[in-house]
Protein backbone atom coordinates (compact mmCIF):
# COMPACT_ATOMS: atom_id res chain seq x y z
CA UNK A 1 0.00 0.00 0.00
CA UNK A 2 1.44 3.47 -1.02
CA UNK A 3 0.86 6.31 0.84
CA UNK A 4 0.78 10.01 -1.04
CA UNK A 5 1.49 13.04 1.24
CA UNK A 6 3.08 16.41 -0.10
CA UNK A 7 6.66 15.70 0.59
CA UNK A 8 7.99 14.08 -2.95
CA UNK A 9 11.17 13.22 -1.06
CA UNK A 10 9.24 11.13 1.65
CA UNK A 11 7.06 9.84 -0.87
CA UNK A 12 10.20 8.18 -2.97
CA UNK A 13 11.74 7.30 0.06
CA UNK A 14 8.41 5.29 1.23
CA UNK A 15 7.74 3.76 -2.53
CA UNK A 16 11.45 2.20 -1.88
CA UNK A 17 10.65 1.29 1.26
CA UNK A 18 7.86 -0.85 -0.10
CA UNK A 19 9.66 -2.11 -2.92
CA UNK A 20 12.70 -3.27 -0.51
CA UNK A 21 9.58 -4.97 1.66
CA UNK A 22 8.25 -6.68 -1.55
CA UNK A 23 11.15 -7.98 -2.31
CA UNK A 24 12.17 -9.37 1.08
CA UNK A 25 8.96 -11.12 1.08
CA UNK A 26 9.53 -13.24 -2.08
CA UNK A 27 10.45 -16.26 -2.65
CA UNK A 28 14.23 -17.73 -2.90
CA UNK A 29 15.63 -20.01 -5.50
CA UNK A 30 16.89 -22.66 -3.08
CA UNK A 31 19.89 -23.18 -5.32
CA UNK A 32 21.30 -19.43 -5.92
CA UNK A 33 19.27 -17.31 -3.23
CA UNK A 34 17.93 -14.83 -6.03
CA UNK A 35 14.17 -13.84 -5.09
CA UNK A 36 12.10 -14.46 -7.58
CA UNK A 37 9.04 -12.54 -8.85
CA UNK A 38 7.40 -14.73 -11.75
CA UNK A 39 7.76 -18.31 -11.51
CA UNK A 40 9.69 -20.74 -9.22
CA UNK A 41 10.28 -24.61 -11.05
CA UNK A 42 9.93 -27.58 -8.79
CA UNK A 43 12.30 -29.55 -9.31
CA UNK A 44 12.74 -33.39 -7.44
CA UNK A 45 11.48 -30.78 -3.93
CA UNK A 46 13.53 -28.03 -4.81
CA UNK A 47 11.86 -24.38 -5.43
CA UNK A 48 13.93 -23.08 -8.41
CA UNK A 49 14.08 -20.26 -10.45
CA UNK A 50 14.11 -20.83 -14.31
CA UNK A 51 17.88 -20.48 -14.41
CA UNK A 52 19.15 -22.97 -11.87
CA UNK A 53 16.17 -25.14 -13.34
CA UNK A 54 17.67 -25.19 -16.69
CA UNK A 55 20.99 -25.83 -15.54
CA UNK A 56 19.02 -28.88 -12.92
CA UNK A 57 17.66 -30.77 -15.36
CA UNK A 58 19.93 -30.16 -18.63
CA UNK A 59 21.27 -32.94 -20.15
CA UNK A 60 24.53 -32.69 -22.49
CA UNK A 61 23.65 -34.77 -25.68
CA UNK A 62 27.58 -35.27 -25.23
CA UNK A 63 26.90 -36.91 -22.20
CA UNK A 64 24.63 -39.31 -23.22
CA UNK A 65 26.34 -40.25 -26.58
CA UNK A 66 28.47 -43.51 -26.92
CA UNK A 67 31.79 -42.91 -28.33
ZN1 LIG B 1 18.37 -19.90 -9.03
Amino acid sequence: MMFITDDPVRDSLRYQSDLDDWEARLPKCDLCGEPVDTFLYDVEGNLLCQYCMVEAIRISVDDLMED
